[in-house]
């Protein structure tokens, strides 16, 4: 079974306030280095796992009888107004001169030696440490995994978020939680300001995207369901555009149950390739147990 998002792109309405953010920085453009800014929370019982690890086979699917159409059945919030992904119409977005550029902290060198990559029965997904964070918020908001969604092909039909209708093969998912009120992403998920997610658009382009090895050439230890497998560190950074300072935010939800709308947003304009060598073992992964 593949993912789809098809039937889940909402159009864009008065729900939602979407702002375009380009280019101001406040760092200056030579080399920066910088930290989370915000002292750690105390230590608590950690759980890096924002999706619920559902067993395999669950009680929820992209096709069929359990299908999105019918998730609000056992996921109220599901029917709920500010869902997610959208698309986004750039005729309705407001620009918004005064948001920053995207700036990351412990992404270029995580602070331990291995992660773990997971295939969970809904999505191949990497935890990552809460050192790594979003450096330019307000609030501290620390990594707690990436993950990805795609379709049956590589035709544009996989990713979640749109821009002016236009999709792409896959989409890559950075899951942050405000880590100065919240003990973990379990906790934040529920919360209005709990999380914040990059979006990353992934086209197929001419060349082997060398970053990504670091994650793809993994994929067939982790092709089924329930399947995990250590990997060496690496530097997360290079799996995201270049460009961090175009971007559109909004305020959303969960893409998949329970679909709390705890979500900012950030669907950074400027989209990563990908060979189609690449795509293409990710979108054979398969998220049932006996496919
Ligand atoms: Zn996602």
């Amino acid at each position: 079974m593949k993912m789809l998002a098809a039937g889940r792109v909402l159009a864009l309405g008065g729900v939602f306030l979407l702002l375009w953010g380009a280019g101001q920085s406040d760092q200056g453009t030579g080399v920066i280095s910088l930290s989370c800014p915000f002292p750690k929370p105390p230590q608590l019982p950690k759980s890096d796992s924002f999706q619920p690890r559902a067993p395999v086979g669950s009680h929820w699917t992209y096709e069929g009888a359990q299908g999105p159409e019918f998730w609000k059945k056992d996921y109220p919030h599901c029917g709920q107004e500010s869902q997610s992904p959208i698309n986004i119409d750039t005729e309705v977005v407001t620009f918004a001169p005064s948001l920053k550029d995207i700036q990351l902290a412990g992404y270029r060198k995580p602070n331990i030696s291995s992660f773990s990559l997971s295939n969970n029965g809904h999505t191949v997904q990497l935890d990552l440490p809460s050192s790594m964070c979003i450096a330019s918020l307000s609030s501290r908001y620390s990594a707690a995994q990436l993950h990805f969604h795609w379709g049956n092909d590589t035709a544009r039909t996989g990713s979640e978020h749109r821009v002016n209708g236009m999709g792409a093969p896959a989409e890559m998912h950075v899951v942050h939680y405000n880590s100065e009120k919240y003990p973990n992403a379990k906790e934040a998920m529920r919360e209005e300001d709990g999380l914040v997610v990059l979006g990353i658009l992934l086209e197929v382009g001419d060349k082997n995207n060398p970053a990504y090895e670091n994650i793809l050439s993994h994929l067939e230890s982790v092709a089924f369901a329930g399947q995990q497998v250590t990997i060496p560190s690496f530097d997360v950074q290079s799996l995201l555009p270049t460009e961090l300072g175009k971007y559109f935010t909004y305020s959303g939800s969960l893409t998949t149950p329970p679909c709390y709308q705890s979500v900012h947003w950030i669907i950074f304009h400027q989209r990563v390739r990908l060979s189609l060598s690449q795509v293409g073992p990710l979108i054979s992964a398969k998220l049932c147990k006996h496919c």
